[in-house]
């Protein structure tokens, strides 16, 4: 579609946040041709968010609020959160509305609003949990029933819908509720209570609220909310402080710990407090944070939190792949964190892992036709973990729809009289520079290959930043107008193009994508002795269904022996697949009947020479049922 056509609609509003380095170019600046990252695209987008609808009806979910405003009579439906999940549908559709008309979805999105409105209590409360026959138990159990973290989805549904749409409709509900929520919470001595949610969201959310209203109280408010976590108010429960990041205070914390999704909105509130507060220390903190997160802590899809047992982040190196938890929203989580991060500092390692983690971490949580959905994202599979349409808690369907129809918003960003641009897909842009629009066209078939067309439509002095990826190992090369500029640019930088630009101006960005096999920090002892293999931006995994009569655990890859990759059209929509010669290691007759034997004993077979197919991992699971491995064993 075209970007004139729609709304210009920022994700996360940093035009007036006195530290934010970068602004985003809105949603609706942007056009995404073709196909959307990872082969994503509008249609599944949309059918995606009417299947959700769907869900949200036949689950109760809408049933729940018309209850509260006298129109059913049925019981409350669900988790105590469920509210979240249309909120979460609401921002979604909200976003998809940015990108241009769609009459039949904004229906929708004004039935969803009615049911919320008719549902807001006089005194502004609205949680259809606590309404009705729990009415006096508001506020009782912060650390375990969400209340706030629902308030929170239903803020940045409200922001997202305004800036969608223009309407002011669903802000005033969410303005009410802000404003019972600032009447109620406060710190000692202030004469209100004191508490916050176990789970983090309501902090960014009232944030992001103080970025649309201009309203300081929310600023305070969430700050409040952040200051007041890692000081024992979560003490109790089954999981224990950490579980909600409450051990200690934030400045405190040297890793992240606990709950993966709750950890990294907490990180989210916290960026964005330091983006409008400029508190140094604190953005040191996160930064710190980040590193051994991806130094010690995520897997090799950019997934975090690798426990089942608390859905959290284990000890350092503890990585398991048939076992990895990987919650499709903390991978949202950490982009969304990502984003924010980049926005302060303009550092490209925030851009890096926003992408790797967009393409496998978060678009593996969602089918290729867009209906059907991985709530956990293990590394390894016997062929018993299958997408769901929906899951009793469903936090992740509507979250992928939020994420994916704003992904215009994560493309560019200005800093003055300079245009960054993080991520390549086929499309085109109109970039508000200091007065003047500059238009920009990329033409390329990014992530299946790595070469880039910018066509720059635009007159006058100003800067083109462009990342050079970290995986861009081999170095990138870069010319404008068919010249070669500068020394090769460094991965894991942005190469600065700074010139007079004339109308149709091309530069062209060739990023070579040869097949790597990665190997993981010895200490990931599931790993030891295997490989991964990626290519670009993307990883690969194999699947059974390539491999008839394989044993996926039996085959081996050799660096030494690069796989071709080809793209194949017809396969998962579309995709580029890696083939070439492996090794089958059949397993010895001895093992037989047996788990251990002493070490070094009895011959081991000859390894056999068999065809290897592998697949992107954010494309597994989309065929028959049957095994998936990411680490293979190396030989
Ligand atoms: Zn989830």
């Amino acid at each position: 579609m075209s970007p004139s056509s729609a709304r210009p609609t920022l994700v996360t509003d940093v035009a007036r946040s006195p530290h934010a380095r970068l602004l985003p170019v809105p949603v609706g600046r942007v056009g995404l041709e073709g196909e959307l990252w990872g082969r994503r695209g509008e249609a599944h987008l949309l059918a995606s968010l009417h299947q959700q609808w769907e869900q949200l009806e036949a689950t109760g979910r809408l049933e729940n609020f018309r209850r509260v405003s006298g129109r059913s009579e049925r019981p409350y439906a669900g988790r105590v959160f469920n509210d979240s999940d249309l909120y979460k549908w609401l921002e979604g559709a909200s976003w998809a509305l940015a990108r241009g008309p769609r009459p039949d979805l904004a229906r929708l999105v004004d039935q969803g609003i009615a049911l919320v409105e008719g549902a807001q209590q006089p005194d502004g409360y609205l949680d259809s949990y606590y309404s009705l026959e729990r009415a006096g138990e508001r506020w009782t159990n912060l650390r375990d029933n969400h209340e706030l973290y629902c308030a929170g989805h239903l803020l940045q549904a409200a922001v997202a819908h305004r800036r969608a749409t223009g309407s002011d409709r669903l802000l005033r509900v969410a303005t009410r509720v802000a404003d019972l929520l600032c009447a109620e919470f406060g710190p000692p001595g202030s004469g209100r209570r004191p508490g916050i949610d176990g789970h983090q969201e309501v902090e960014m959310a009232l944030l992001e609220l103080y970025r649309e209203t201009g309203a300081e109280r929310y600023l305070a408010l969430a700050r409040h909310f952040l200051e007041s976590r890692g000081h024992g108010l979560l003490a109790g429960g089954w999981f224990g402080r950490a579980y909600f990041q409450d051990r200690a205070p934030f400045r405190e914390m040297d890793r992240w710990e606990g709950h993966a999704v709750r950890a990294m909105y907490y990180a989210c509130g916290l960026t964005d407090l330091y983006l409008e507060t400029g508190d140094r220390p604190l953005l040191d903190n996160l930064g710190r944070l980040f590193t051994r997160m991806v130094s010690r802590q995520i897997y090799v899809s950019g997934g975090v939190g690798s426990r089942h047992d608390g859905e959290a982040f284990g000890e350092d190196f503890e990585l398991p792949n048939a076992q990895a938890y990987t919650e499709t929203c903390a991978a949202i989580g950490s982009a969304m964190w990502c984003h924010r991060m980049l926005l302060a500092t303009g550092e490209a390692r925030y851009a890096d892992l926003f992408e790797w983690t967009l393409y496998n971490a978060i678009l593996p949580g969602w089918s290729l036709d867009g209906l059907s959905y991985l709530y956990v994202n293990p590394l390894e599979d016997g062929g018993g973990h299958r997408r769901q349409h929906w899951y009793d808690c469903s936090c992740c369907p509507p979250n992928l729809a939020r994420t994916v129809a704003s992904l215009p918003g994560y493309l560019y960003a200005t800093e003055g009289e300079a245009i960054w641009v993080h991520h390549y897909a086929q499309g085109t842009a109109d970039v508000d520079l200091g007065g003047r629009t500059v238009s920009l066209t990329q033409r390329t078939r990014y992530p299946w290959d790595g070469r880039i067309e910018l066509v720059v439509n635009g007159q006058g002095e100003f800067a083109l930043h462009l990342r050079i990826p970290a995986w861009c190992a081999e170095g990138a090369s870069l010319t404008v107008n068919g010249e070669r500029v500068g020394p090769p640019p460094a991965p894991g930088t942005y190469a600065v193009l700074g010139r007079r630009w004339r109308p149709g101006d091309r530069v062209q960005l060739e990023l070579p994508m040869p097949v790597r096999h990665l190997e993981a920090h010895p200490w990931v002892a599931e790993d030891v002795g295997r490989v991964a293999v990626t290519r670009g931006p993307l990883l690969y995994c194999l699947e059974g269904v390539d491999h008839p009569g394989a044993v996926l655990r039996d085959l081996a890859v050799d660096p030494a022996r690069p796989l071709s990759a080809a793209w194949e059209p017809e396969w998962l929509g579309g995709v580029v697949v890696l083939r070439g010669e492996g090794r089958a290691h059949p397993l010895p007759a001895a093992w037989e009947g047996r788990l251990y034997r002493p070490a070094g004993a009895g011959p081991t077979a000859a390894p056999r020479p068999v065809p290897i197919t592998a697949v992107p991992y954010h494309a597994w699971g989309n065929r028959a049922a049957g095994p998936m491995q990411v680490w293979l064993r190396r030989g």
